[in-house]
């Protein structure tokens, strides 16, 4: 049971929600915009957040598109991570996202939730790091697209009430090689102790990670390392280990060292399954 009241709003454009936001803002009190709702309501419930007002993103046309456009795959915040795996439209995230909850859960979950999610995971924006996606995003009253990276360091960052609409790919990316490998503690739906989603782009090995530190990422120096073919797999592994952007997570889903061993273990998966050498 969510013990405090709210109002909810579902507008049907993004400048009727961005009104909505300033209003709801100028009288003081507080909005959150929801897609998928599931992190909410969980966090609701344990008084975790607080709303005097819940703005549904569902209800905006552009948050539901899930369409190939020209040379570019287009999809919508609000669109549940069932549909993205069912369209086969990018195999890859199909592949990532498939891994996250259960299958009644990933039709509530949507990609714009999951990215903005308050949890370390986000293990859709995997992908999406590996692929230069853009993102189409609110700033004030106006709409922009920009990279992701531009927004997304360890986390979402964009201003309250800011939303994010559409993450947009470039289509030629989509039927690259991949590999997407998910290890969890105990059963197969679990927060991940290693996840890694992998492409081979021009000769070149992308990987990017999540459960491995308290935030997803890919790192250049890692995969410089990686794709050093004058050394043994195991050694590129061994140095690429000594580049991790920061310590590795130790919670009750797994201990730093054996989050270590898994992620050696996952990095030669990943080598050997992209045949990047011995
Ligand atoms: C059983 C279970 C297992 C899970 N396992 C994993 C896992 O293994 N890996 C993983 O990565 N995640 C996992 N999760 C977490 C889950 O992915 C997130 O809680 C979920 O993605 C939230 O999605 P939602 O669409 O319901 O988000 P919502 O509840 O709608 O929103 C989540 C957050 O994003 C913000 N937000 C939503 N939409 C927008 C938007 N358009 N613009 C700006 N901000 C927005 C909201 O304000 C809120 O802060 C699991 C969740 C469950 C229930």
């Amino acid at each position: 049971m969510i013990s405090f009241d709210f109002q909810y709003f579902k507008p049907s454009s993004v400048a009727d929600t961005v009104k909505t936001y300033n209003e709801v803002h100028k009288q003081g009190q507080q909005a959150v915009i929801i897609s998928g709702g599931t992190e909410f309501i969980t966090f609701a419930r344990v008084n975790k957040i607080h709303a005097d007002a819940v703005i549904d993103s569902k209800g905006i046309p552009e948050c539901n598109v899930l369409e190939k456009r020209d040379d570019e795959l287009v999809i919508g915040a609000a669109v549940s991570l069932n549909k993205i795996t069912d369209s086969n439209l990018f195999p890859l995230l199909g592949a990532t996202v498939k891994q996250i909850a259960d299958h009644t859960s990933r039709n509530k979950i949507t990609i714009g939730g999951n990215i903005n999610s308050e949890l370390i995971y986000k293990e859709s924006v995997l992908p999406l790091l590996l692929t230069d996606a853009k993102v189409k995003i609110t700033k004030g009253n106006s709409v922009e697209i920009v990279s992701l990276t531009s927004v997304f360091d360890r986390k979402m960052n964009l201003t309250s009430g800011e939303l994010l609409l559409q993450v947009i790919i470039d289509a030629s990316y989509t039927s690259l090689p991949y590999v997407s490998l998910k290890r969890t503690k105990f059963s197969k739906v679990g927060y991940p102790v290693v996840s890694a989603a992998a492409i081979v782009k021009d000769g070149r090995l992308r990987v990017a990670f999540s459960g491995v530190c308290d935030y997803p990422f890919r790192s250049d120096e890692m995969e410089n390392v990686l794709n050093d073919s004058s050394l043994p797999v195991s050694k590129r592994i061994e140095t690429a280990m000594a580049h991790l952007p920061s310590d590795i997570v130790d919670d009750l889903q797994g201990s730093g060292e054996y989050r270590a061993f898994v992620l050696k273990n996952v990095l030669l998966d990943v080598m050997e399954e992209m045949e990047m050498g011995e």
